[in-house]
């Protein structure tokens, strides 16, 4: 029922006449009006801290977050096939990055946070003309689409299962050559051949899985 203003009738549900709720509006069938004990919210807060103090007595449990429960088995977390993490760069044989400043993958790059300048390399590096004079990612503005790692040509760069990734600054998600380089060397895959989805177990080579 209504009123001649079309307001519902609701003074069956005592209080909620009070709510001056709007035209049409009904209340479910057993919609629980609150009693007494209810709207002093003393239970609910003693339920809530009850919660709280049963949680403070169950041990944590943390799958592993920064590699050093790679033994344990319940909390070794292998991120899925597929799975993207963040970039590093390859070195070659002599030591040097492996990148030659072709610029493919920041031409590739959708998301365009890929910056290179490139310089003529050192006179005893004879096996190309160029390298990277500097190279940065802008981690916060990657999709992680991996076409960088599609687009080099001499397989300089590739994406890793790292799943760590906070930081504390947007200035430090900026990756620079020399920390790309670096994170090849941590991840122990400096000198792997191309694979789609390396492992980045520390110090394991991954093997080939797509005959690259
Ligand atoms: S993963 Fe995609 S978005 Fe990120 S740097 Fe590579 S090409 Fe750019
Ligand atoms: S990482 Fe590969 S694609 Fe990008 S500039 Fe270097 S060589 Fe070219």
């Amino acid at each position: 029922m209504s009123d001649a203003h079309g307001h519902a009738d609701h003074g069956a549900h005592g209080g909620a006449a009070a709510l001056d709720l709007p035209a049409g509006y009904k209340l479910a069938p057993g919609d629980p009006e609150q009693s007494w004990v209810e709207k002093l919210f003393l239970p609910e807060i003693v339920k809530g801290l009850g919660n709280t103090m049963r949680r403070m007595f169950t041990p944590s449990f943390t799958i592993d977050y920064d590699g050093t429960e790679r033994d344990n088995p319940r909390k070794y977390h292998q991120p899925r096939d597929g799975y993207r993490g963040e970039h590093y760069l390859k070195k070659d044989e002599n030591g040097h990055v492996k990148c030659v400043a072709c610029f493919m993958c920041a031409a590739a790059c959708p998301a365009e946070c890929i910056h290179i300048e490139a310089e003529a390399t050192p006179a005893d590096w004879n096996d190309r003309e160029r390298y990277p004079k500097r190279f940065e990612i802008d981690m916060l503005r990657c999709i992680y689409c991996g076409m960088c790692e599609e687009a080099c040509p001499v397989d300089a760069i590739a994406l890793s299962t790292t799943y760590n990734v906070v930081a504390d600054s947007r200035e430090s998600k900026v990756y620079r050559r020399d920390k790309l380089l670096e994170l090849g060397e941590q991840l122990g895959l400096s000198l792997s051949k191309h694979t789609y989805r390396p492992d980045n177990i520390p110090g394991h080579v991954p093997e080939k899985k797509h005959g690259h």
